[in-house]
């Protein structure tokens, strides 16, 4: 019955465009497997817009340390669809950060263990630092600090770090907020290690578009002047 419903629905006019000119995505999203991330719903994007790689943690293991699934997506994204951005999205309740602060459980995961050694340092700087004073701030701040670390990552890659260098290529670091459907940006890059905290108005969607990227911040989108990121990369916000 299912089959047989599915057959007649019609697929949106996009669909048809995708397939005739093929995907031409002008930013790759990598963001936590969390099922409660919707990577499309977050961007407001449609088909063929993001080049989405989601794992555990949203990490992504700096060059030469594990050659593997992630590395190849973010070199394809960079080299063969030539992305004019990469987003490194965390969120808040993260169960991989949570099994970085108390890693009793994962001794029962092995893999998952070894897979979130990509995230220890980040766990370093927060212990380091010992400045949260409950529980929860220091699932916050580690769950910034994981992403500020992914980005770091990121930029070992020399992919990422010549299109960097030629300004052809930003990196920008989101938390998004589960339980607001907020995103809280937090910082951005292009070789710059100026780190910001912005929060977004309630229900704001923040929507990428390629026609913003060459017209610059505009009036109204805050967000891209308080994240810093530099022009022409623009992060724009829509209406609630
Ligand atoms: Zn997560």
């Amino acid at each position: 019955m299912l089959k047989a419903g599915a057959g007649r629905v019609s697929r949106p006019p996009i669909y048809e465009r995708v397939v005739r000119e093929g995907q031409k995505p002008h930013a790759l999203f990598l963001t936590c497997a969390d099922s409660r991330i919707d990577p499309e719903l977050l961007t407001q994007s449609g088909p063929g817009e993001i080049f989405v790689c989601r794992n555990i943690g949203n990490l992504a293991p700096a060059y030469g340390e594990m050659l593997g699934g992630i590395s190849a997506v973010i070199e394809y994204a960079v080299t063969a669809l030539q992305v004019s951005q990469v987003v490194v999205c965390g969120h808040t309740d993260c169960g991989a950060v949570k099994g970085l602060l108390h890693p009793e459980p994962l001794s029962a995961m092995p893999t998952v263990k070894s897979w979130l050694r990509n995230a220890e340092a980040a766990l370093s700087v927060v212990q380091a630092r010992n400045t949260a004073p409950d529980e929860s701030a220091a699932l916050r701040e580690l769950i910034d600090e994981n992403v500020v670390l992914q980005m770091s990552h990121l930029r070992t890659r020399p992919s990422v770090a010549g299109r960097l260098a030629r300004g052809i290529l930003a990196v920008s670091g989101w938390v998004y907020d589960i339980a607001t459907v907020m995103c809280m940006s937090t910082m951005n890059s292009a070789g710059s290690s100026s780190r910001r905290k912005i929060r977004l108005r309630p229900w704001t969607a923040v929507r990428v578009r390629q026609n913003d990227l060459a017209q610059g911040p505009q009036p109204g989108q805050d967000v891209a002047l308080m994240l810093g990121v530099p022009s022409p990369c623009c992060w724009r916000t829509t209406s609630p």
